[in-house]
């Protein structure tokens, strides 16, 4: 008895076809999942059966991702940069866009350089790990103001093997008294309290904590910006993400601050998302 692969396929994707926006890929990965395999070995043998525990294990994701919970808290983990992330519903699920913000700090780190750089609302660690793994001489410090999203991102430390990253508990700039860094990256949250976004899809089982940003999203950014001059070396960099619309008053935040070579870089869907200064050059 028991099911094979390609007819589990078809039914889970009419199941999901309502709740989600991405019903094949998401029973793809869900199925995957609980035989450990790629979707490319699943591919490979759409004739296979499953039976049982494994079946039942299958049948009660569906379920749980057509109530709406996320691919990623289901299957505990999300490439980024293609690393796999574990995730819990402790950390924000990375996202596509975010690998901006990795990529506009690589471009200003150089190869062998060895400098002290900060990751604060590291949340899964996905940003520190990645500038961690690309860049070895450096060494990064996250932050989290989420004891349980600390230990995610020291979980995926431990099974990267990356040594250079070290993790402090607290309220952004609050475990970093006294220290300062090459370069301070962030993606805090910026979502507007009463952005309807919050209420839909993935984003309303992910933490608030990591998305809300106040009565018009900026609440973080602000006070992050404002501290960032104490924390940054003479003509350190400082890059944050934001939301779509926010580029205009991000960069105006970083020229009233005292920040140079203030530039905004546009993500995929063409909105600027990443925006950066340098301090004190
Ligand atoms: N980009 C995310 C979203 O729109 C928000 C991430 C954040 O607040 N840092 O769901």
């Amino acid at each position: 008895m028991g099911a094979a692969i390609i007819t589990l396929l078809h039914s889970a994707t009419r199941e999901l076809a309502s709740s989600s926006p991405s019903p094949r890929l998401d029973a793809e990965i869900l199925l995957a999942n609980v035989l450990e395999m790629s979707r490319t070995q699943l591919h490979a043998h759409p004739q296979r059966r499953l039976e049982g525990d494994k079946l039942r294990h299958f049948a009660a994701l569906v379920v749980a991702r057509r109530k709406g919970r996320p691919v990623a808290y289901l299957t505990g983990a999300r490439d980024f940069w293609s690393m796999t992330f574990k995730v819990t519903a402790a950390t924000l699920i990375p996202r596509p866009e975010t690998e901006l913000l990795v990529e506009e700090a690589l471009r200003r780190i150089p190869a062998n350089a060895h400098w002290y750089i900060a990751d604060l609302g590291t949340g899964s660690g996905a940003v520190a790990l990645v500038l961690a793994k690309e860049r070895p001489n450096c060494t990064l410090t996250a932050t989290d103001i989420s004891r349980r999203a600390l230990e995610v991102a020291r979980d995926n430390a431990r099974t990267m093997e990356l040594k250079n990253v070290e993790f402090q508990l607290g309220s952004w700039f609050t475990p970093l008294a006294g220290r300062r860094f090459a370069m301070i990256v962030t993606n805090p949250p910026y979502v507007p309290d009463a952005d309807p976004h919050l209420q839909t899809g993935d984003v309303r089982f992910e933490p608030r904590q990591a998305l809300s940003g106040g009565p018009d999203g900026l609440a973080a950014i602000r006070r992050i910006i404002l501290r960032a001059p104490v924390h940054l070396e003479p003509g350190g960099w400082f890059l944050t993400e934001h939301g779509y619309d926010q580029d205009t008053r991000v960069r105006a935040l970083l020229s009233a601050g005292g920040f140079s070579d203030i530039r905004t870089s546009r993500d995929l869907a063409g909105h600027g998302r990443v925006t950066m200064g340098c301090f004190g050059r």
